[in-house]
């Protein structure tokens, strides 16, 4: 399988629940490298743009409300497999529905709030990692 890179952000109410920490011990005991990483307060116009995909869903508003209602940890991810793999930590969407073990499972209170993000495919992850990060913001490990 090919490195690859992949878009993560701890949401709001990862932030809140002072889950940085032990996000980042995930990512790291599964083999996956911080490569950039960034604190920030989304603006409203970030998170509509971020999340432009679900534009019409009935629950768009809600979300770019809560995307913007706290800060947000935003991070490069890399790795073989680095997409799928974040994807298997984070869990399914509705933590009702997630694995054991996953992040959502253990620690998301609803299908809308859910502690974590993730891009879903090649095609996303890098549309999404440029969206936060310049070139030369992207860390790759030298040794
Ligand atoms: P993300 O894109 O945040 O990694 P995902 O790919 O698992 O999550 P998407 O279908 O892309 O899920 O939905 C994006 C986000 O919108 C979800 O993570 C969740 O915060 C919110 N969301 C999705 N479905 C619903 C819903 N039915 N009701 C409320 N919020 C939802
Ligand atoms: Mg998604």
């Amino acid at each position: 399988m090919a490195t690859e890179r992949t878009l993560s952000i701890i949401k709001p109410d990862g932030v809140q629940k002072n889950l940085i920490g032990e996000v980042y011990r995930r990512f790291e005991a599964t083999g996956l490298e911080v490569v950039a990483a960034r604190m920030m307060r989304l603006r409203q116009d970030q998170a509509e743009q971020f999340y432009a995909v679900h534009k019409e869903r009935p629950f768009y508003a809600d979300l770019v409300r809560y995307m913007t209602s706290g800060p947000v940890v935003v991070q490069v991810l890399e790795g073989e497999g680095a997409i799928n793999k974040n994807r298997e930590l984070m869990g399914a969407t509705d933590p009702k529905k997630a694995a054991a073990g996953t992040i959502r499972a253990d620690f998301a209170d609803s299908i809308e709030e859910n502690v974590v993000h993730g891009s879903d495919g090649p095609d996303t992850a890098a549309q999404e990692i440029a969206f936060f990060f310049s070139g030369a913001e992207i860390c790759p490990r030298t040794r």
